[in-house]
């Protein structure tokens, strides 16, 4: 396995919960390292081109009301095999399809407001980390 970095974000729905302590608390656990973190909240453009992929699909609006309600808290994290390490301590997409333990099944709602985000493959990784990190904030 090769070593990663992977983008993660705190959705608005589990920032706005309390959830973030408890998230980054199991990130810590799992091995992952943070090599960057921060608590901002996303413009309806910003959420378009982080969300490019989805954006002409019936969702995005949705979508990007619920990203767009309130802050976020948004991560670089870093080890071997990070994004599908990261997906697996996610969960499944539907909080409802999630396996037991999971982040979305513990914390997340619906498929829409579902708790968290990660990075699905390396070139989305490296694309979703530089859309919101600069190197010195990446340490
Ligand atoms: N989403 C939604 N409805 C859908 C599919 C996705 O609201 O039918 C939202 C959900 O918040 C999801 C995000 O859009 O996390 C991105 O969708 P994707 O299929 O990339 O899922 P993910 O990679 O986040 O598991
Ligand atoms: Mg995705």
């Amino acid at each position: 396995m090769a070593l990663e970095r992977t983008f993660a974000i705190i959705k608005p729905d589990a920032v706005a919960a309390g959830h973030a302590g408890a998230i980054i608390a199991a990130i810590e656990k799992s091995g992952l390292s943070i090599r960057g973190l921060k608590r901002v909240r996303l413009s309806g453009d910003l959420c378009k081109g982080f969300y490019h992929e989805h954006v002409a699909k019936g969702f995005y609006q949705e979508l990007e009301d619920f990203m767009t309600e309130g802050p976020v808290v948004m991560m670089c994290l870093e080890g071997e095999g990070a994004i599908a390490k990261w997906r697996d301590l996610m969960g499944a997409t539907n909080p409802a399809n999630a396996a037991e333990g999971t982040l979305r099944k513990q914390y997340g709602t619906n498929i829409g407001r579902n708790a968290t985000h990660g990075s699905d493959a390396p070139g989305s990784a490296a694309f979703e980390v530089s859309y919101f990190f600069s190197a010195f904030e990446l340490v």
